[in-house]
């Protein structure tokens, strides 16, 4: 699954695995799935399907009862083999499970289970649910299945676990009008009375149950033949002009995985489906050969989109389809392992990227997801990589920056270590030994140390099973004859150093003009190492390990006078480091701020991009402090130089990075109130208003937020109308966002209200409740409190509070944290409440930083001005 912004075992016959500790929430082992048939009708308009479903079983022990899990699902009827005498079932709503007992007992051997029952076609991507959009003969629908993590069960009574394997045989009654899509092509097409067809798609391989798909709607699609394999892009009538850019990634990516991974795409198709509108909780889900993405992760109209867009439909496309292999062909066994999932399709998005857009520098545009899952990583709440779940309640919490982000980076560190080569083998080894089967995380260490000429088991263990950030102390280098002496230890980067862990991890260093060495740091003791040359010393050169380095004054002042000379990798790895220890109190704020000074006007759009981003936390950590003026305009002086560099327009040839930090540093010089900035955004606005054409992009983009942030009630109304009118949805999706970015309190509410109207679609007004959030958390997270009711159902039943509630982690005011903890007990069950401990620890440790830290960092201006 692709975030928005987000794995057991079990012995089954044919895949080994460990046992499953005895309390987690698994069904019986006594009868174990082969194969399901399963026959759907949906009623659209009433929100309900008709199923019926006939499983092939094997009872492994003589059992009275066969046990399911099931969702708001109501059973009519079910039966076993040719016994007429229905099994009596009972329902188990809040475990969602249906028992089925049986007048006779079910001896051992298999068997055919028969069930009819009726489903509910859900408003929220839970089971099958729908997406209306608008279309100029009115309003359509269209249908779509999400099953991950634990969804399968509203859609059909099932073993709705991941190791649970079987064959689907998935046939449908739809109306003839509209396309259906199945995991697998169809098969058969059959004509029937009223306007209805019944269509059956081929038997899948054995899956996990979470992967199974259906889509059906007025679609369209486009495809081509890759490697033999009918590789498609379906979208709602009207799009097929904006599926060109999905469609040319993935004819690109596809021969690449077959290649990487060894083991040929072993489905005879794969599509990629398009769903108006979007999630607040996930942009795409890798159904295996139908993977579904909402609109803005897939299409790309290239009036409106920007480089960012088409990178990020470029990786959305490499993950999902890396989840081909690493999640559907081999499955994680349970939840706990879930970052095996996820934590490698985040890393072969990056990879893949990197081999075919080497234009686009895929692992420094990671940067600033790495330093968010560091963050994490670094405060109370967080949790090892692998995580313990015992029941499919608390899976929705693993969809995290650790499992993705942390997890991606962990793979780095280990492709680091082992080589290209041995890990791509290793792999390799991995995806043969275990296709169509489950696994445990150690499974793959297995299979990487097979040949491995360093074994990489302890590393990885110790980086997947124990949480926290390793911090790299460097106490002493010197030059001796020609070599850089270095000694380093090991402690722990965080909040929290009662935690202190200790992991063996491995560090390369670099002397800048000499050379380089590996070493593998494993704990406090201070260790020596000698690199050839002498010069600044960069400990981590290349960022690929998972730590934190704290250099010594006199290694900080060098590194830091020849910033020019590091590599982006290491200019941005520094600039990271040192906010975070500025921030924790464990190095000077002065040092931080001469190095943001030092960042050349000149050096990388991505670097650029990371002062960029530094300058906004901290103008957001100066929100109402007296101090905000002087910061400003220490803040514009450092970013005027960048956008007398950048310019306004695009010219020709320029690389997709400098597109987008001209974005950011217009956007940010609007919010430090730069009058220049402001002046030529309004123009430009007025020109857009005359002229739709004369914006595009990225600038369309930035001169929308410098606007929007700064609009009064005309300039509000004149946005509410552009959204009303839009015709695109991903540009009325536009419009509405920055509704919700208007810093005048007055036009936050007029959003608010507009939020619960109805008039925007739900998961749109979920979008822009989020946006209003950030700019007037207390208001915003009143009104949410205040209006639940109607705010509830924006974000789907249950998880709505969760959701919400996440949405201020943004703020750094004391005063917030009362007022959220108070909403969590009102709202939030609580069995999930301990989700949003890191949200809070998030806060907790902003509101230090403003109230700690930020003085320093004031004198150090007043002193510098
Ligand atoms: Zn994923």
């Amino acid at each position: 699954m692709f975030k928005t912004l987000l794995t057991a075992a079990l012995a089954l016959a044919g895949a080994g695995a460990c046992a499953a500790p005895a309390n987690r929430m698994l069904l019986p082992d006594d009868v174990v799935p082969d194969a399901y048939r399963i026959a759907i009708t949906p009623h659209a308009s009433e929100s309900t399907f008709d199923g019926t479903v006939e499983i092939d079983v094997r009872a492994v022990r003589r059992t009275a009862r066969i046990v399911l899990d099931s969702a708001d699902l109501a059973i009519e009827r079910a039966t076993l083999d040719d016994d007429a005498t229905p099994a009596t079932v009972a329902l188990d709503a809040e475990r969602q499970r249906a028992t089925f007992t049986f007048a006779h007992a079910v001896a051992p051997g298999r068997h055919t289970l028969r069930i009819a029952y009726k489903g509910r076609i859900n408003d929220q991507a839970a089971g099958l649910f729908k997406l209306q959009y608008a279309t100029p003969a009115g309003p359509a629908t269209s249908l779509f299945t999400m099953f991950e993590d634990s969804d399968a069960r509203r859609f059909v009574p099932s073993w709705d676990e991941p190791a649970r394997r079987a064959t689907f045989d998935l046939t449908v009654t739809v109306p003839s009008a509209l396309m259906a899509v199945g995991n697998m092509p169809v098969a058969s097409t059959e004509p029937l009375p009223g306007g209805l067809q019944r269509v059956r798609f081929a038997t899948t391989p054995r899956m996990s149950t979470y992967l199974l798909f259906f889509g059906l709607g007025d679609f369209e699609r486009v495809h081509r033949d890759v490697a033999g394999v009918d590789v498609g892009v379906i979208v709602k009538r009207g799009d097929t002009a904006q599926a060109a850019y999905a469609l040319d990634a993935a004819a690109r990516l596809l021969p690449y995985y077959n290649q990487w991974f060894g083991t040929p795409y072993p489905l005879p198709k794969l599509d990629m489906l398009a769903g108006a509108g979007g999630s607040v909780t996930f942009g795409a889900m890798e159904n295996w050969g139908a993977i579904f993405y909402f609109e803005r992760d897939l299409l790309v109209d290239d009036k409106l989109a920007t480089e960012d867009d088409r990178h990020r439909v470029f990786e959305t496309v490499a993950h999902e389809m890396a989840h081909q292999w690493f999640g559907d062909l081999v499955t994680m066994a349970w939840w706990d392992d879930l970052w095996l999932n996820e934590g490698f399709a985040s890393w072969m998005e990056v990879k893949a990227t990197q081999a075919l857009h080497p234009e686009w520098s895929a692992w420094p545009q990671k940067a600033a997801a790495r330093e968010h899952a560091m963050g994490i990583d670094g405060r109370a709440g967080t949790h090892p990589v692998i995580m313990h779940i015992d029941d499919v309640s608390q899976t929705e919490g693993a969809f995290d920056s650790i499992t993705y982000g942390k997890g991606s980076q962990v793979v780095r560190t280990l492709e680091d270590y082992l080589g290209e080569d041995a890990f791509r083998d290793g792999v390799r080894r991995y995806i043969a030994r275990h296709a169509y089967g489950n696994t445990v995380t150690d499974d793959l260490w297995r299979a990487l140390d097979e040949h491995a000429t360093r074994p990489v088991r302890t590393i990885a263990r110790d980086l997947t099973l124990k949480a926290g950030v390793p911090l790299i102390v460097e106490h002493d280098a010197r030059c001796v004859d020609g070599r850089t002496e270095a000694t380093l230890s090991q402690s722990q980067f965080g909040v929290d150093a009662a935690r202190a862990g200790r992991w063996h991890v491995p560090v390369t260093l670099a002397v800048l003009g000499g050379g380089t060495a590996r070493t593998v740091v494993d704990g406090p003791a201070r260790q020596r190492v000698t690199v050839p040359g002498c010069g600044p010393l960069v400990i981590n050169a290349g960022q690929a390990s998972w730590l934190r380095v704290r250099y010594t004054e006199a290694g900080f002042a060098a590194l830091s006078a020849n910033f020019a000379r590091l590599g982006i990798d290491d200019q941005l790895g520094l600039l990271a480091d040192t906010q975070a220890l500025a921030y924790a109190g464990r190095q000077p704020m002065a040092s931080l701020m001469d190095l943001l000074r030092r960042v050349p006007a000149g050096a990388e759009p991505l670097v650029l991009q990371a002062l960029v981003d530094q300058i906004d936390a901290l103008d957001r950590l100066h929100d109402g402090l007296p101090t905000r003026p002087a910061f400003r305009a220490f803040a514009r002086g450092l970013l005027q130089p960048v956008m007398a560099r950048v310019g306004w327009h695009e010219t020709a040839g320029e690389s997709a990075e400098l597109t987008s930090l001209r974005g950011s540093v217009i956007e940010t010089l609007g919010e430090l109130d730069d009058p220049a900035v402001v002046a030529e955004a309004g123009r430009l606005f007025k020109g857009y208003l005359a002229d739709p054409d004369s914006l595009r992009g990225d600038l369309r983009e930035a001169v929308l937020d410098v606007v929007a942030g700064r609009a009064d009630g005309a300039t509000w109304d004149t946005l509410h109308g552009l959204a009303t009118s839009a015709t695109s949805e991903l540009e009325k999706a536009s419009f509405y966002g920055w509704l919700g970015a208007a810093r005048d309190p007055a036009q936050a509410r007029r959003a608010l209200a507009l939020a619960i109207s109805g008039e925007p679609p739900a998961t749109v007004a979920g979008s822009m409740l989020r946006a209003i959030g950030v700019q007037h958390p207390a208001l915003t997270l009143d009104f949410i409190d205040t209006h639940w009711p109607q705010v509830e159902p924006l974000f789907g039943a249950g998880a709505g509070a969760t959701i919400a509630a996440r949405f201020f982690d943004n703020g750094a005011d004391r005063a917030m944290l009362p007022r959220l903890q108070a909403f969590v007990a009102a709202h939030v069950p609580p069995a999930t409440r301990a989700r949003i401990d890191k949200n809070l620890a998030r806060i907790r440790e902003r509101v230090d930083v403003r109230e700690h830290r930020l003085p320093e960092a004031d004198r150090w201006i007043a002193k510098t001005r």
